[in-house]
């Protein structure tokens, strides 16, 4: 029996799952086809920030669609929990930047000034080294000070999947390995299985780059790895999500937050976690009597500049691209902004500068 669908979703990350779930919610039949275990997941290996505050320097585009999906993200929280009962442990408190140093200060005060002058006012300010002491208990001699932003925040990124595929037609071990293409009609081959519909959505991170030309759009994204510490439940020692360090609802600690350019490894490596070990305790001394539980290494889908890609084909209408690094941080966006947009066959005017055409250079080579 041919699968007809009016929307297909290729990927089952954070990104093609926040899309397929957006859609469904719009009355469209969907189907969210996803390679499964074997694939590289960063939806599985994530840090769960919602976060704004330092997203979109040199790109105001971004900086606004990353303050749109925190302002929508209640919303989607509420709406998973009504159709799932997973409460998704949204917490939107704001969200710390530690300094280590005057010099460190310095740079985050310039980066928030350039961010304030670019892309408008959020409430995000400086906070000196007693400011944030009041704020924060147990802090290092060292902290000389911190960034805070009113609207950043966190979620639980497993909890968060889970209830995205919840109510899907998702479809787990389905690699997709051709597409058969015409303007407004695709059909998909998955091992013996076919799925045809005149809309279809490339979101399968790493896995794009390989099937955005067989519907003629361009995804040049490569991993970049990040590794993270997890350590045994503790007291409540912050009520913040910061960019290195954030408390689940249950008391681990999730510590974070390298950048490796390794390729496609996901080993860990002992210099790296040291390096994230070292600066943590420096800002919250109580951890060094933390035992760890886990370590991973997982691999960020970027794009050659770091913003995201959002694009429909030229070459074969109802056929669009989506891929970003902040999935956690852009979910609501792509579920109640995006994916809308897509079933009306037309990309919202906010990401119109999104498309591929920025890396036409590394297209021609
Ligand atoms: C260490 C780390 C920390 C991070 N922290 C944060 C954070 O704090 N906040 C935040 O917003 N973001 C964070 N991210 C980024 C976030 O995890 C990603 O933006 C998001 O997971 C990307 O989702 P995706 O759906 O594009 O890709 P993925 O999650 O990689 O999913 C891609 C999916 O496509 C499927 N696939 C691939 N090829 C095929 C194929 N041929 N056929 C069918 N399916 C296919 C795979 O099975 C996979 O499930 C972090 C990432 C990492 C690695």
């Amino acid at each position: 029996m041919p699968n007809l669908h009016d929307l297909i979703v290729i990927g089952g990350g954070l990104v093609g799952g926040a899309i397929a779930w957006g859609a469904q919610a719009k009355g469209a039949s969907v189907v969210l086809l996803d390679e499964g275990d074997i694939a590289y997941r960063a939806a599985r290996g994530n840090f769960g920030l919602v976060w704004v505050q330092s997203k979109g320097a040199g790109m105001p585009p971004y900086a606004h669609w990353t303050r749109r999906s925190a302002a929508l993200w209640p919303d989607l929280a509420a709406r998973l929990r009504q159709a799932t009962g997973t409460d998704i442990a949204l917490h939107q408190p704001g969200g710390l930047a530690f300094c280590l140093s005057d010099e460190e200060y310095i740079e985050r005060e310039s980066l928030i000034r350039r961010m304030h002058n670019e892309s408008g006012d959020i409430g995000t300010r400086m906070l000196s080294r007693e400011d944030v002491r009041a704020m924060v208990p147990g802090l290092g001699d060292e902290v000389a000070g911190a960034s805070f932003c009113p609207i950043d925040g966190h979620a639980s990124p497993l909890h968060l999947l889970k209830a995205l595929h919840e109510t899907l037609a998702y479809r787990p071990n389905r690699k997709v390995t051709r597409i058969d293409a015409v303007p407004r009609s695709f059909t998909v081959h998955a091992g013996t299985e076919t799925y045809t519909a005149p809309k279809i959505v490339i979101a399968a991170g790493l896995g794009s780059r390989d099937l955005a030309p067989m519907v003629g759009l361009h995804m040049p994204v490569s991993p970049l790895q990040g590794q993270i510490i997890v350590t045994e439940r503790m007291r409540k020692i912050i009520d913040y999500p910061t960019h290195l360090l954030r408390q689940t609802d249950e008391g681990t600690v999730m510590l974070g937050d390298s950048q490796e350019d390794v390729g496609f490894d996901t080993t860990t490596r002992i210099a790296v976690l040291k390096k994230i070990a070292d600066r943590n305790t420096r800002i919250f001394p109580a951890l060094k009597d933390a035992s760890i539980i886990r370590m991973w290494a997982a691999l960020r889908v970027m794009s050659p500049d770091g913003f995201p890609i959002y694009e429909q084909s030229a070459r074969y209408p109802g056929a669009f691209a989506a891929t970003c690094h902040s999935g956690v941080t852009l979910a609501a966006a792509h579920a109640l902004a995006l994916a809308p947009a897509i079933l009306d066959g037309k990309l919202p005017d906010d990401v119109a500068s999104f498309g591929s055409a920025r890396f036409e250079a590394s297209r021609a080579a």
